[in-house]
Formats: C-alpha cells, structure tokens, sequence
C-alpha cells in the first residue's frame, strides 16, 4: 500500500509461476478456451488487476447453455486456512462479471506445492466478505493511513517481515522492552 516491497523465497518462486501464465496468450482445449494473463478492471469497485488464466467454457451452463467464465489463479504454496486467496479470486470474479456482464459462479485455484486444483464457489457468502475487504481498502487508500501491523502466524512467510516489524508493535512486548531499557 505504501510502495514497499521485498523478495524472498516464497514471492521469487511466485514470479517464476507466473512467468508461466502471464503470457498475453490464449488456447482452445475442446469447448475450453484459456486466456493467459488477462488484464481486468471494475469501475464500480475501483480494482484493477490481472488473472493468471479465465477460462470461457461454451455452452456449458447446466440452466442455459450459456458460456461459462471462469477466473483460475495459480499459487506456489497450498490452500490456506484464511479466506485472502479466495477474496482475489472473488474480486477477480466481481471485475469479469462488469466487464462481460456474466455472472460468474466458480473460480478455481492450481496450488503448485500440492499440485491440486480447486473449485471455489463465489456464493453470497465470500462476495460479502470481498467487499468488506474492499471498502477497508478504499478506506486506507482515501485517508492514506496504513493500520498498525499485528504479528500472526503467516507473518513468517511474509517477504516484509524485516520491513514492516510487526513483533515490534506487539504491546507486551513493547512493554517489556521499555521496562528493561528504563528500569535498573
Ligand atoms: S503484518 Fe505480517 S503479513 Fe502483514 S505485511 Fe507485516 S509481516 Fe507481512
């Protein structure tokens, strides 16, 4: 949000699977056709981004036989416990849906490490939490103030860590660190 940036293991094997699907190209497989690196926007939500892949499935609506649109996001780790993956895709879902005026029911995920793909449905439940983390956002952006960082398990992965300090904010912590510098 800020502009910074930092590499690490886990963002560098990130940019080379997607050296792999943000080519500009596209494939048909049967009634399949698969657009690589697709640039998408939404001026109703302010997003702008990119898919790694949608794929737009002929006739293949089980209700209308109309054309299915399908955002699909490639991951280098696992599935995560939290919802963070699935809030892109969805956002991604919400971009597709202004842009082509679809409905978009279903995205999916290709997680490297475990070399599975999964069906994610973009249901009433994950739009609502898409857009509260929108509104968070535009929040931030509108009055350019960041929140305060909070320590937590995926912190550990994170490529910011050395940058953002989020054990340093940790108020025991804190509060023992002013103790020993001040008391005898
Ligand atoms: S709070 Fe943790 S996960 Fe978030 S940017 Fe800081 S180090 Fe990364």
């Amino acid at each position: 949000m800020d502009g910074a940036w930092a590499e690490n293991l886990f963002t560098a094997r990130g940019h080379i699977l997607h050296e792999k699907v943000d080519g500009d190209t596209y494939q048909t497989r049967g009634t399949t056709r698969i657009v690589r690196g697709l640039r998408i926007h939404s001026f109703i939500y302010g997003l702008v981004g990119r898919c790694d892949v949608v794929e737009f499935v002929e006739g293949s609506s089980a209700s209308s036989g109309a054309q299915i649109v399908r955002p699909v996001e490639f991951k280098a780790g696992k599935p995560k416990d939290d919802l963070s993956d699935k809030i892109q895709l969805c956002a991604q879902a919400l971009c597709l849906e202004e842009m082509l005026h679809v409905e978009v029911k279903q995205g999916a995920f290709f997680y490297a490490k475990v070399r599975r793909r999964s069906v994610v449905d973009i249901d009433a439940h994950l739009r609502a939490e898409a857009f509260k983390v929108i509104d968070a956002v535009r929040e931030i952006v509108s009055t350019k103030t960041l929140p305060m960082s909070a320590f937590s398990e995926k912190c550990r992965s994170c490529s910011l860590e050395s940058v953002c300090m989020p054990k340093a904010l940790n108020p025991r912590k804190l509060h023992s660190y002013l103790r020993e510098l001040y008391e005898p």
